[in-house]
């Protein structure tokens, strides 16, 4: 295989879920997660029409924008970040997906110097390893979140457990859609939360199903290469 059979595939599997979901009209990102590979396999995935990358550790990310400066990418970091290296990675990014504290938030727009488009990251299955809000935590500091100057609440953010069946990614995926929407109606100022981030190479055709807008997908794009 190559990169660019990859890329086709993912592309045509992403139309026949979006085909298959319940929300017409759903727009969705394919954000190829990099974390497994060098430069120059990023820098052919955005030469394959794929215009948004994720790295999950800072250092990583840096690593790669750096190198791939020449161009035009949305770039994502999607690992959970820790309150000291806010300040040397946050400005290059355009979407943040880990948002897990309420430090966190606080220690982001206090060293952004622009708004930062930020996912709330939900640990809607309750697993113990995971990280992220309960529902109930979340909906608890949203007055919170929607003052503070510099970040944009743009969505909600889950991961479903590694060895989740399909019924049980439909369960989680869909609870996150009517969670989401909830907190949309809310129209609590800088926490539009119109979009949502969910699915990764094994399960992203039942996340769009369910309504994601952003997918997250690392080992298929790099796959028997
Ligand atoms: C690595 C990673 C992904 C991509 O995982 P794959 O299973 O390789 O598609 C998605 N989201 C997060 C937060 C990750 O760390």
């Amino acid at each position: 295989m190559t990169i660019k059979e990859n890329v086709d595939k993912i592309l045509s599997n992403v139309d026949a879920a979006k085909a298959a979901s319940s929300y017409s009209n759903q727009s969705v990102s394919v954000i190829a997660v990099t974390k497994y590979v060098k430069a120059e396999l990023a820098r052919e995935v955005l030469e394959n029409g794929i215009s948004h990358l994720a790295e999950n550790r800072t250092e990583l990310f840096l690593e790669k924008y750096e190198a791939l400066k020449d161009y035009k990418v949305t770039w994502h970091l999607i690992g959970n970040l820790q309150r000291r290296k806010v300040k040397s990675v946050i400005n290059f990014v355009d979407y943040f997906h880990a948002l897990d504290s309420m430090k966190l938030a606080q220690e982001i727009s206090k060293r952004a110097e622009h708004q930062i488009k930020c996912f709330v990251e939900v640990n809607i299955s309750g697993e113990e390893s995971k990280h992220g809000f309960s529902v109930n935590e979340l909906l608890g500091i949203l007055p919170e979140l929607s003052k503070l100057e510099n970040i944009e609440i743009v969505g909600l953010m889950t991961m479903a457990p590694f060895d989740a069946t399909e019924d049980e990614c439909n369960d989680i995926f869909g609870r996150m859609k009517k969670l989401q929407v909830e907190i949309s109606e809310m129209n609590l100022p800088q926490i539009p939360c119109t979009e949502l981030s969910m699915g990764m190479s094994r399960d992203y055709e039942a996340a769009i199903k369910n309504g994601a807008s952003f997918v997250r997908i690392g080992t298929e794009f790099f796959k028997n290469l």
